[in-house]
């Protein structure tokens, strides 16, 4: 087959789908793979390092997009690109298909067989394909390092002949994959760290990692079977607010990572709780793009309110584009190679992971969960 790695044309992507280093993974099963010119340059791998790893360097997207058997992405599809896809072709990437209507109906009335990164399922057999978890990694990471950088006082305790200066207070809200991260990072820097997620499991992690768990009255079986948290009822996030609010009088940097898979983000922080922080502090949302963990966070913006920072960043992981492309190439090598485990191009939909990953199949929207969203009153 021949596999096509087009240029992200996402405003401030940097991303690459496939690194040099992992072309020959590819081509070592028989395949071809054509990547467009300056695809890697965001991530610092140059058009020279694929050819000398084996890979064909071709002018433009449209020749990718136009001839490729099978073409991996990072962003979703656009409906131009997706336009452009070659007919009864195959896509892998991120696929947003919640917000991406008509993109699917392209995809669909051109037959392309189209799998989603963000719907590979979540077992221990996808851990090496789960690119929500490697990029949740380099979000968490990041995200204390920008606060870092932006709050006025340092992260460690310091003992200098210019006086004793106290380490920083950092709040995690959302003990996941980059809350997690954000932990063990702000740790390192030498903060104090507290934590909270609903999902008990949680805090023996925390704890791990040398955090305190904030301790509250937790939801009954407040996790899914996948191991992600439900959506908690109005009455848990009052009591979850009211406990934030009691401590954030003395905390400088909240990093909020709270998220319910396929749905927008709770409210952890209203206006009037920003009004307790103290001047200066920091509030890192990494829930911006799903609405926000804070009432005051505007998406993709940085903005001062009541003498807060809240910052809405959006995308993390491009501004560690050499390690998130390759942390996400490797995802997707492994999907690759657990999803054509022949030659030819056939597909096994007895497997879970190609099954759970299809969005669209021979015309048709086949994932349940994205069909109901989409089409509540059945109509495709
Ligand atoms: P996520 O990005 O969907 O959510 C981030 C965190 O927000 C989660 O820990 C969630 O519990 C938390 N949260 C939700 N509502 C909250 C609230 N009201 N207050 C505070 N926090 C709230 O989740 P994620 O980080 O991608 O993954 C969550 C978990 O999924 C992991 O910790 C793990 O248990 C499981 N997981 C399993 C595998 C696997 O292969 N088995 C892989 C990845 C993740």
């Amino acid at each position: 087959m021949k596999i096509g790695i087009p240029k992200e044309s996402l405003d401030g992507e940097t991303r690459v789908a496939l690194v040099p280093s992992m072309v020959g993974l590819i081509t070592k099963q028989n395949h071809e793979v054509c990547v467009a010119a300056g695809a890697g340059e965001g991530s610092s791998f140059s058009d020279q390092a694929y050819e000398k790893a084996g890979a064909k360097c071709v002018k433009d997207n449209k020749t990718i997009f136009g001839e490729s058997d099978v073409t991996i992405k990072v962003q979703p599809l656009t409906k131009d690109e997706a336009g452009q896809l070659k007919n009864g072709s195959i896509y892998i990437g991120y696929m947003a298909p919640f917000y991406q209507k008509e993109v699917l109906d392209i995809l669909n009335k051109k037959k392309v067989t189209a799998f989603a990164m963000e719907f590979i399922p979540r077992i221990t057999r996808a851990q090496s394909m789960d690119s929500l978890s490697s990029m949740a990694t380099v979000s968490g990471y990041k995200a204390v390092l920008l606060a870092a950088a932006h709050l006025g006082k340092f992260f460690p305790l310091l003992m200098t002949a210019a006086g004793t200066v106290p380490p920083a207070n950092v709040f995690i809200l959302g003990a996941g994959v980059a809350g997690l991260q954000a932990i063990a990072t702000a740790k390192r820097l030498g903060a104090k760290v507290e934590a909270f997620d609903p999902r008990i499991a949680v805090k023996e992690q925390v704890e791990s990692l040398g955090a305190m768990f904030v301790e509250m009255e937790m939801p009954e079986d407040a996790e899914t079977e996948g191991g992600y948290a439900k959506a908690q009822s109005d009455e848990f996030l009052k009591k979850e607010q009211e406990a934030i609010a009691a401590r954030l009088p003395r905390i400088d940097v909240v990093i909020t990572t709270a998220q319910i898979f396929g749905k927008a983000a709770p409210v952890l922080i209203t206006e009037e709780m920003v009004k307790l922080m103290p001047q200066g502090s920091i509030i890192m949302d990494l829930a911006a793009e799903q609405g926000g963990n804070c009432e005051l966070t505007e998406a993709g913006k940085t903005v001062e309110k009541h003498g807060v920072t809240i910052m809405g960043i959006l995308n993390l992981p491009a501004t560690l584009p050499v390690h998130a492309s390759q942390m996400y190439s490797k995802n997707i090598t492994n999907l690759f190679k657990n999803t054509f485990t022949k030659e030819d191009a056939s597909l096994d939909f007895e497997d879970e992971i190609t099954k759970g990953a299809c969005i669209c199949r021979d015309g048709e929207i086949v994932n349940d969960m994205v069909k109901n969203v989409l089409y509540p009153e059945g109509a495709k």
